[in-house]
């Protein structure tokens, strides 16, 4: 039995299609991340699971119940959002305890859930406090404990460090990423950064433009992308993109390489350019390179070792790691890729 499984959900708003036909199982305690571009269609995928909107077509599944129909209340879910959502006149406490209240649960049962969620996300000493009297970080952790305190089936969230500076983003994101361990449970998490969903996710769910565009583990999507979409969402900086090569039997085709993926090489380079802009971190290097690739070539070195801009260098993948497109998009692989050269070249840089 799944903890969530959605069958061939479709949702359209005024005829407007904005889920296209979306298929999804989730393993009870899986951290899944649906990651994509603003407006592909997250928050209302989320927003269909928690019954706050009704899907067009399809079905869904909540623990093996059907819950095409069920009331947001009874899908055993505990959502939280980018805005936190909290009642400005009640406590911290009073906010986690609104819904077990109205469910009607013992007074000593609530008191217990909210000292063990306090608890897990340090929020002892602020139980009395109103939320205008908390940072952006407690109060995001306010209402992931609002969430906890229900002990939901199903975990949702929509983007929930939007809302916070870098620093605080990374640290709730471990906060988040602990108490998945800590609870076990099945955890949805929206969100349009795929650096969070690569360092969340069990498994990660790509979409665009209302279709899921590849379902994997963090790993799996990075190494091994099934089409340019993927392959450019995952991944910072971003892959290479080298267009107008030949493929065997597909026509045109789009090479893929990235940047730690391409080493520099006076021998026999397959493209050489000018190093146009460097980026320095500290523990490695980005080179901006204009080559004769026809594009800007990004490539990474360790620490600072390397050329400087203006040096002329050359480039090559490092062997098994250029990946190939077809005019669709669409990774070749096997035979199809195997043939791929680059087209005659015409621009000479030096
Ligand atoms: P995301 O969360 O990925 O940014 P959304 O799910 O919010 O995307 O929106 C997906 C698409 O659906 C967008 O084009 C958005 O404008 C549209 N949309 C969302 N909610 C509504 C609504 N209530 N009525 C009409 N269109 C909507
Ligand atoms: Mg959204």
């Amino acid at each position: 039995m799944y903890a969530l499984e959605l069958e061939k959900i479709k949702k359209a708003f005024d005829g407007h299609e904005v889920l296209a036909s979306i298929d999804l199982k989730v393993e009870q305690g899986d951290f899944v991340v649906i990651v994509g571009p603003s407006g592909c269609g997250k928050s209302t995928l989320l927003r269909i699971i928690a019954g706050l909107e009704e899907h067009t077509e399809g079905h869904l599944r909540i623990h093996g119940e059907l819950m095409d129909t069920v009331p947001p209340s009874k899908r055993g879910i505990g959502m939280v959002f980018q805005s936190y959502a909290l009642y400005p006149h009640l406590s911290v406490a009073d906010n986690m305890s609104l819904a077990l209240k109205r469910e009607g649960l013992p007074k000593a049962e609530i008191a217990q859930r909210i000292v063990t969620a306090a608890g897990m996300l340090a929020l002892e000493p602020l139980l009395q406090r109103r939320p205008s009297q908390l940072s952006g970080g407690q109060r995001q952790r306010v209402a992931i404990g609002r969430a906890i305190v229900r002990q939901p089936k199903l975990f949702l969230f929509d983007e929930p460090l939007s809302n916070l500076d870098a620093e605080l983003r990374v640290n709730t994101r471990l906060e988040i990423a602990q108490l998945h361990r800590t609870l076990g449970g099945t955890m949805i998490y929206v969100t349009h950064d795929q650096t969070e969903a690569m360092t969340l996710a069990d498994k990660i769910v790509v979409m665009n433009g209302g279709h899921v565009q590849q379902v994997g583990h963090p790993r799996e999507l990075y190494n091994d992308p099934v089409n340019l979409f993927v392959a450019g969402f995952i991944g910072s900086p971003k892959m290479n993109f080298i267009g107008g090569a030949a493929a065997r039997a597909e026509g045109s085709a789009t090479l893929g390489i990235r940047p730690e993926h391409l080493v520099l090489t006076d021998n026999a380079p397959r493209w050489r350019g000018v190093v146009r802009h460097l980026e320095y971190l500290g523990s490695d290097s980005f080179l901006f390179i204009n080559s004769d690739a026809d594009v800007e070539l990004c490539v990474r070195v360790v620490g600072s070792a390397g050329p400087a801009i203006g040096d002329t260098v050359g480039l090559s993948p490092l062997p098994g790691k250029l990946l190939c497109f077809d005019a669709n998009g669409t990774r070749l692989r096997g035979d199809k890729a195997a043939d791929i050269k680059p087209l005659p070249r015409t621009v000479v840089v030096g």
